[in-house]
């Protein structure tokens, strides 16, 4: 990634030939696929789904994680539980006959991969491969390498981005793709650059690269970014880069300036490899500039893939209404027009049937009538899922005024994050100690992609309480939004572009700590959203109606990837002037 000064790499128009080959650690690509983990491999599976609809030549690697993600459980109190869920490639996919190696540390391991063909809504196909080590000439070891999502230790993430960076960019010549760009969607992709400068090298030695060899490599690649915080960026030490990775490469990215703290940083490496870097959001890509200053860093901000996140009952009413909006989301603007009672009736569909899946869950009985927030999202203490009860005594007094108040919760702890399953078995405690008649909450184990369907289409409010700036976009917000569903959220990430105050949901105002800031939460509540929810349902059904026709008609992987197209991968020339 070179600063702006430098020349700029563009193409006139589109390619005649070749395509862009997307790498991510996590995708979601079927909701009976365990291989995501959350927010990034969900946007990840759809921006494919968008990139087929929208016909782009592209493919996509990632690892096929035989063993899954974990499936979640709570016992009484909250405590988490992780079991892993096995699931059979060939159930799904079909295997290629091509093989790659990779060397980690002293040995060679053989790569093969598995294809999904993920379909647009117009037939065109984005095949996405699945690397899988499990093969028999592999040490066992080496066959678990692709087992775990977010598993093991340093070494093993690692091991395991070696076969994703550099054994997904052989994997892709081996197919006999030409790529034309390898779009890096977080760190974890980041050494297919080295794979890349290698080709370029054609087997030379890595100390012989010269400015034009890694200015050819930077003009293949772009980067997205998604971590805000500098202890987020994905980083191992100079002893596990030499052993895993091996001396000279390692050698050579230090010189190359790849090193921060001692440590091979893996934002960095793709940052120096890039021809263009971006953020996932305004605000994500103005805190990553002031993280790596020497690199211009431009924003593309996140997206949902709305046939995918918009409810039956709201993707009828639009259908009869205006159908232009499945092939062009910026159609969704037209959902201005809708009848408010079309859209409160479908709503209450949605709501009915989450409130369902409450009692199937848990026994509770929650009324449709009753105002019902949602919080669902990674258990991370930064997300600060406890805000809502820093004032018992006030949220009851909410919960009074609005005639009654549903709370619920869903959301996993990384296995290896104490505080995260702290943090759930808090909001637990918190739940039994605070519900009684007005006031009902609930935490529903195993959030996921189905979950979060049900949950961001039948609440009334979604609810976001990060600490800022440690959300670089979330998505879910979007997912509401898109079933006419208003976010009362912190201005952070998406959120900071996607509020109009009382036109698609609420922000809570930046206070000096958490106390000021849950103050902030409870007013809007008391203020703006119990007295417009129980007084006049007509005004809501219009605040519904404007947040899908504002944040829908933006806040899509439709709208998203035509800017990666044309940001990214293939930039308009610059003419230059006489
Ligand atoms: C959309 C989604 C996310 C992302 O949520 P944010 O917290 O808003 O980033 C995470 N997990 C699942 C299962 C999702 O569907």
């Amino acid at each position: 990634m070179q600063p702006e000064s430098s020349k700029p790499f563009c193409y006139e128009s589109f390619p005649s030939s070749g395509l862009v080959a997307y790498f991510s650690m996590e995708i979601a690509i079927n909701p009976g696929m365990p291989t995501y983990s959350g927010g990034l491999g969900v946007l990840a599976g759809d921006t494919l789904r968008s990139a087929a609809d929208l016909g782009v030549p592209l493919v996509a690697f990632t690892l096929v994680h035989r063993k899954g993600y974990f499936q979640q459980h709570l016992d009484e109190k909250g405590l988490q539980s992780e079991e892993i869920q096995p699931w059979n490639p060939s159930d799904f996919c079909t295997e290629e006959k091509a093989r790659v190696t990779v060397s980690v540390e002293d040995r060679i391991v053989t790569v093969r991969c598995w294809r999904y063909d993920m379909v647009g809504r117009a037939g065109h196909v984005v095949p996405i491969y699945l690397l899988d080590t499990d093969m028999e000439e592999n040490t066992g070891w080496d066959r678990g390498l692709t087992d775990h999502l977010y598993g093991g230790d340093t070494n093993y993430r690692l091991e395991q981005e070696i076969v994703l960076g550099m054994g997904g960019a052989r994997m892709a010549s081996a197919l006999g793709h030409k790529v034309n760009v390898h779009h890096m969607n977080e760190g974890h992709a980041a050494l297919l650059t080295l794979a890349l400068l290698e080709r370029q090298l054609g087997g030379g030695p890595l100390n012989g690269a010269t400015e034009a060899d890694i200015e050819e490599v930077r003009n293949q690649c772009v980067f997205t970014t998604h971590t805000p915080v500098p202890a987020g960026h994905d980083r191992f030490s100079t002893e596990q880069a030499i052993r895993i990775l091996g001396g000279d490469r390692t050698a050579r990215l230090e010189l190359m300036g790849c090193f921060r703290d001692e440590m091979l940083n893996m934002t960095l490496l793709a940052l120096r490899f890039s021809r263009y870097a971006n953020g996932v959001a305004m605000q994500h890509a103005k805190v990553s500039r002031a993280m790596f200053p020497e690199f211009a860093i431009d924003s593309i901000t996140n997206g949902v893939h709305a046939p995918t996140w918009v409810s039956e009952p709201i993707q009828k009413m639009m259908d009869a209404n205006f159908s232009s909006w499945r092939r062009d989301n910026l159609y969704l603007r037209n959902a201005i027009d809708l009848p408010e009672q079309e859209i409160l009736s479908a709503h209450a569909v949605n709501k009915v049937a989450l409130l369902a899946e409450v009692t199937r869950r848990t026994g509770q009985v929650f009324d449709p009538k009753v105002l019902t927030l949602g919080f669902a999202r990674r258990a991370a203490t930064y997300k600060r899922a406890t805000l809502l009860f820093t004032d018992p005594k006030r949220l009851m007094e909410i919960a009074t005024a609005a005639g009654g108040l549903q709370i619920i919760y869903a959301g996993k702890a990384h296995p290896q994050d104490e505080p995260g399953k702290a943090l759930i078995q808090k909001v637990v405690e918190d739940a039994a100690t605070f519900s009684n008649d007005l006031l009902r909450i609930v935490y529903l184990e195993n959030y996921d992609w189905k979950l979060g369907a049900i949950l961001t289409a039948g609440v009334d409010v979604w609810v976001n309480t990060p600490r800022r700036p440690y959300e670089a976009s979330g998505t879910s917000g979007m997912k509401a939004a898109l079933n006419g569903v208003p976010s009362l959220s912190i201005l952070d990430g998406w959120w900071i572009e996607g509020c109009i105050e009382g036109f698609t949901g609420w922000a809570i105002e930046d206070g000096a700590d958490d106390a000021a800031e849950a103050d902030s939460l409870y007013r809007k509540l008391e203020t703006a959203v119990v007295p417009l929810y129980r007084d006049t349902p007509e005004k809501w059904a219009r605040l519904m109606r404007t947040t899908l026709a504002f944040n829908g008609s933006y806040f899509n992987t439709n709208r998203m990837v035509k800017q990666y197209i044309r940001n990214s991968y293939y930039p308009v020339k610059l003419i230059e002037q006489a």
